[in-house]
């Protein structure tokens, strides 16, 4: 109990650092349990991770928030806000796996048979490399305690708010369901509040933000099952393509389109901004690597005489890396992308008249995105969402045109319509072959010289082996936890598709298919390698998973 744990550390006061091996196990402490998983070997490794644990009956969650997926999620999401906010009253540097602006499906709270588990990663006092014992004492018998007491335990549990964040997360997630049903790629809700405060804040912009409001033409409207309704601009399938002067909003919509991926949180602005699940927003990302794509929709004929069907490189082009990840990312099962002139490789974008005269077809290797956009929509049913305020290339092939007027959305469908003369022809077809399903080759996925389980280190980079996966251009990859399970999942799949004997993955597609199927039913702590703690990770799409596992530099395919 907490008596006989402030016992131990006041022992082992001032002792070297290792003597903290000694607190491995469980205790009681009153109003929680502590778990201690895995003691840090030195002041400076990561932080001990300790799990502190409520019983159910304690916690007196309401069960109907409980008994779904959703529920679920957007519960221990609020209960993970809570203990955050506890933590961060208590000082001592204790990490909570915090959420941000968006509500995942994280490990740092969950519902468990036997009560309601709070994952933390807390620091063990040290002075130079010994033990710091009366502070840890402290620390874990009394700070430890109080974090569960105003954060897990029902005297302290705001039901109404809790509620709340609940039903609204699954009104979010049920539009989001009936998106593909009414003809929409996404939806923006009017008095959205797109525009962040800062570069580097995802918080809303506060004072001058103009408040989203939809066209009339583009109005839908949406009854969800708690009985609200909402009305806001649905983005229809197809090609959409969003137009108006410099300023004016444009890549802002997109972006809030791009992270429409992900359910936000009561207060963000972007509560009514919902995109198709399977949404991909695309960059170019001259310099990754790209290991046996197809990009020959977008390059053929290259005066090197390299095979485009299955095009490898190490140093890709913005134009090849553009449409690698374009191909990558539909054969990963986008039914969606979403692209910004200012994140785009021009030449990949579009060609006008007179370059076409000037440098005959059969010279110029690459066929622009503009001449590729209605294959994409009619031989793989993949509809585009675009930023294109420098060309009216794109209002030839558009079902529909979004103009930007000072931050306010106009329909200008039919005017373009006027001025590119007659709506966008079905395609020839055969452009697209289908997609090719890519095997890595045996043990690739466990490269010579990697010890260590792959590890995110920050939002945008993974370790694995003696590589670094770049993934700053995954717009939709919003948290390291992401970025961590991601790594773990690299893991995972190289056991799927080199597990000996029967029950291999075939193929990338399969794997990646069958461990997101295995995260559905086991949970997402199924990724970690660790029992007990699993670390703070939050659940990543597949296709950021694709993504990670196609800028792997040491990718061979088989
Ligand atoms: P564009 O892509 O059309 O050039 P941006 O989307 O980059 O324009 O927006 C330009 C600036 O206007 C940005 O600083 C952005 O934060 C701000 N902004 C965008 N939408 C709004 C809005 N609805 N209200 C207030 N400011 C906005
Ligand atoms: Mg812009």
């Amino acid at each position: 109990d907490a008596t006989a744990l402030a016992r131990t550390l006041t022992a082992i006061d001032s002792r070297g650092y290792g003597a903290y091996k000694e607190l491995h196990g469980r205790y009681d402490l009153g109003p929680c349990r502590l778990v201690v998983d895995h003691v840090q070997a030195d002041p400076y490794a990561p932080p001990s991770l300790m799990r502190l644990i409520v019983d159910r009956a304690e916690a007196a969650l309401p069960e109907d928030l409980l008994d779904d997926r959703r529920g679920r999620v957007a519960t221990t999401d609020f209960l993970a806000r809570a203990v955050a906010a506890a933590a961060a009253r208590h000082g001592e540097g204790i990490l909570t796996g915090a959420p941000g602006q968006e509500v995942l499906e994280r490990t740092s709270v969950a519902v468990t048979a036997e009560g309601i588990e709070a994952r933390l990663a807390v620091p063990l006092p040290a002075s130079g490399r010994r033990v710091r014992g009366r502070q840890a004492a402290r620390l874990l018998t009394e700070a430890l305690p109080r974090i569960a007491e105003s954060s897990l335990r029902a005297a302290t549990l705001d039901v109404e708010a809790l509620r709340r964040h609940v039903t609204l997360h699954r009104d979010q997630e049920a539009l989001r369901d009936r998106l593909a049903g009414r003809g929409l790629v996404a939806f923006v809700g009017d008095g959205a509040i797109l525009p962040r405060r800062a570069g580097d804040s995802d918080l809303p912009l506060v004072g001058g933000a103009v408040p989203f409001t939809s066209p009339a033409s583009l109005r839908v409207r949406f009854e969800l099952p708690s009985g609200r309704s909402v009305q806001g601009m649905g983005v229809p399938d197809g090609v959409t393509v969003i137009v108006g002067g410099g300023y004016h909003g444009k890549s802002t919509l997109l972006r809030a389109l791009a992270r429409g991926v992900h359910p936000h949180v009561e207060g963000d602005g972007r509560e009514w901004v919902i995109a198709r699940a399977d949404a991909a927003a695309l960059r170019a990302e001259d310099g990754r690597s790209v290991a046996g794509v197809d990009i020959s929709p977008f390059l053929a004929g290259l005066p090197s005489g390299a095979d485009t069907r299955a095009f490898s490189t190490t140093n890709a082009s913005g134009s090849t890396s553009q449409a690698a990840s374009l191909v990558e990312a539909v054969d990963a099962g986008a039914s969606a992308v979403l692209l910004d002139e200012d994140t785009s490789a021009t030449n990949m974008m579009f060609r006008d008249e007179r370059m076409r005269a000037l440098v005959s077809v059969e010279r110029e290797p690459i066929t622009p995105f503009v001449d590729r956009v209605r294959p994409l929509l009619h031989e793989r049913g993949v509809s585009t969402v675009l930023v294109a305020g420098g060309s009216a290339a794109f209002l030839d092939v558009a079902d529909c045109v979004i103009a930007m007027d000072e931050y306010v959305p106009h329909d200008v469908t039919a005017r373009a319509r006027e001025l590119a003369g007659a709506a966008p022809k079905a395609t020839a077809g055969g452009v697209f072959g289908p997609s090719r399903p890519r095997r890595p080759a045996p043990g690739v996925l466990r490269p010579a010289g990697k010890r260590r389980p792959a590890a995110a280190k920050g939002r945008a980079t993974i370790r694995f082996g003696q590589e670094s996966i770049d993934l700053a251009a995954q717009s939709q990859l919003v948290d390291a936890a992401q970025t961590q399970a991601v790594a773990h999942a690299l893991d995972r799949l190289a056991e799927l598709l080199d597990a000996p004997g029967t029950g291999a993955a075939e193929d990338l597609g399969t794997a990646i298919a069958a461990l997101c199927a295995r995260l559905d039913a086991e949970g997402l702590e199924a990724l970690s390698p660790h029992r007990g703690h699993p670390g703070h990770l939050a659940r990543p799409r597949a296709l950021e998973i694709h993504a990670a596992v196609n800028r792997y530099r040491g990718l061979r395919l088989a």
